[in-house]
């Protein structure tokens, strides 16, 4: 089994990614995350609306999700990318069915309903994000299209406990679903040769980083790589056993990043 999670940046080669898939998917059981920060930017900015972003206390970014922004985010994730995505896949012969988390209850998780955030030098409390975490998989539903040879392929929002669609973030739930379904493997795509001792220096990509060092590496980690990082610590420490950052943006992503390209946690 491999989890694939593929970027949101408007770099990725989803061409490329796709034919990858495709030719990975005959040999193995795939399962496919996406994010989609640019396309949700993109339509923001043509809806007029702003993104506003908070500071944890522990210095990790993320978006503060208004009801407006929930809607552009259902719009981009649920539905430009995850069925362009599919219908690509579909072109290609694989058989790809598109799911949000809040389809069936495939990513529950619990509401945030206030979040402190750094603001300057003081601590807020800001009440009313529609954002959350999640915390459990709809395991059965995945199982029953894998055993039907379907490739999920997934994606944020999620539904909270209540029934609400909460925001939630991909890098998560790529872990969770790796863990999970005993994958062996998980690859992330960015927009990246893979992860960077010098973020803006493509030749300084990391080779191989041993689970028990990661602590060391953090601080080359800029913005939401940080968390990115932190949840590819979480999946080792669960059982994944190889965790690979490597260019959506190149020719054969997946195979080359399994081949050595990129960077490899293990
Ligand atoms: P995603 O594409 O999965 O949504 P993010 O945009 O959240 O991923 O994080 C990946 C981005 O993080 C990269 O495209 C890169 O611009 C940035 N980044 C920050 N620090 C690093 C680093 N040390 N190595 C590689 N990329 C980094």
């Amino acid at each position: 089994m491999l989890v694939v999670k593929i970027g949101g940046g408007g770099g990725i080669n989803y061409d490329n990614v796709c034919e990858d898939l495709v030719r990975i998917g005959k040999n193995q059981k795939l399962v496919v995350v996406h994010g989609g920060h640019a396309k949700r930017d993109q339509l923001a900015r043509q809806l007029g609306l702003e993104i506003p972003v908070v500071t944890s206390q522990s210095g990790v970014t993320s978006v503060y999700t208004t009801p407006e922004l929930l809607e552009v985010f259902l719009m981009a994730y649920a539905g430009l990318i995850n069925k362009k995505l599919v219908a690509k896949l579909q072109k290609l012969g694989l058989n790809a069915i598109g799911l949000c988390g809040v389809d069936g209850r495939l990513f529950e998780g619990r509401r945030k309903n206030a979040i402190y955030v750094r603001d300057g030098s003081k601590i807020k409390l800001l009440k009313d994000d529609l954002s959350g975490k999640v915390e459990s998989i709809n395991l059965k539903l995945l199982e029953l299209l894998l055993q039907h040879n379907m490739v999920p392929v997934v994606c944020p929002p999620a539904i909270s406990f209540e029934g609400d669609i909460i925001n939630v973030d991909g890098d998560s739930i790529a872990c969770l679903l790796a863990k999970e379904l005993k994958a062996e493997r998980l690859v992330f795509l960015i927009e990246a040769p893979g992860f960077l001792r010098h973020h803006q220096d493509e030749t300084s990509v990391i080779e191989r980083i041993p689970r028990s060092e990661i602590e060391s590496f953090i601080n080359f980690a800029v913005g939401r790589m940080k968390r990115k990082i932190l949840s590819i610590q979480d999946a080792l420490l669960s059982g994944v056993k190889e965790v690979f950052i490597a260019d959506g943006r190149s020719e054969e992503p997946i195979t080359k990043a399994l081949q050595g390209a990129g960077t490899l946690f293990f």
